[in-house]
């Protein structure tokens, strides 16, 4: 069966910095998976990067959610207006807060952070803190587990990789030999390390889950903010 993994660009504008994030998109005969979705606001560059491979919102039949930071579910929301029948999964521990049926850890953490920030970083903590505030929840349709399978581009792991958040996960395209990282790492002068220390909820799980994706026989690793890692 043919398939395509494809990576979209989205970048936002945060003060005079732009943020630039990598969407992945599981493209098979029957699905068409979008692999987290972006920012706040980011509904229009995602369609316009759907474009460029012939492919349109409504044309997605799902969307996996691998956390619920603003940078990987910001635009769910809007997605799933413009397309509603399109299904949504994340983690059942990530769950509760993509749904904002808890508040999100997110958020928490933010606004304990603000009561400790010296003078001069306030008004960057309270924007970051209003912004997080603006995330819109969204229902989650299916839970994943570890090691549950779907059938997208020829078989698809769900590895849990929890540390950056609770329930953060990961897809393994067994076929292509492929990891979809998340944030279970980025890379930094092309080498696998925790994303954010700083906001990373349990370092010590956020480090064996490192290792447990770099132990799979994977050829390639999709990093969502940047960057293809490949093993020596
Ligand atoms: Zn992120």
């Amino acid at each position: 069966m043919e398939h395509k993994i494809l990576r979209l660009t989205i970048s936002a504008q945060f003060g005079n910095t732009v943020d630039t994030v990598y969407p992945t998109i599981l493209w098979d005969e029957e699905n068409t998976v979008l692999v987290d979705c972006g920012f706040i606001g980011s509904l229009p560059a995602l369609e316009k990067e759907l474009a460029q491979h012939g492919l349109t919102v409504k044309q997605l039949t799902g969307l996996v959610l691998t956390h619920h930071d603003h940078d990987h579910m910001g635009a769910a929301a809007a997605v799933k207006r413009a397309n509603p029948g399109i299904r949504i999964y994340a983690s059942k521990a990530e769950a509760p807060y993509i749904s904002a049926q808890e508040k999100p850890l997110r958020l928490k953490q933010a606004e304990e952070m603000q009561k400790t920030l010296p003078p001069e970083q306030q008004d960057f903590g309270r924007a970051f803190c209003d912004m997080l505030s603006r995330v819109e929840p969204v229902f989650v349709d299916e839970f994943f587990s570890d090691g549950d399978k779907m059938p997208w581009c020829g078989g698809c792991r769900v590895i849990a990789t929890p540390g950056h958040t609770p329930g953060h996960i990961s897809l393994f395209v067994e076929k292509d030999s492929i990891v979809i990282t998340g944030d279970a790492f980025v890379l930094e002068d092309g080498r696998p390390v925790i994303a954010n220390p700083q906001f990373t909820l349990d370092m010590t799980e956020a480090e064996s889950s490192l290792n447990k994706l770099l132990s799979l026989n994977a050829k390639a690793y999709y990093c969502y903010h940047g960057g293809v890692y490949t093993k020596a």
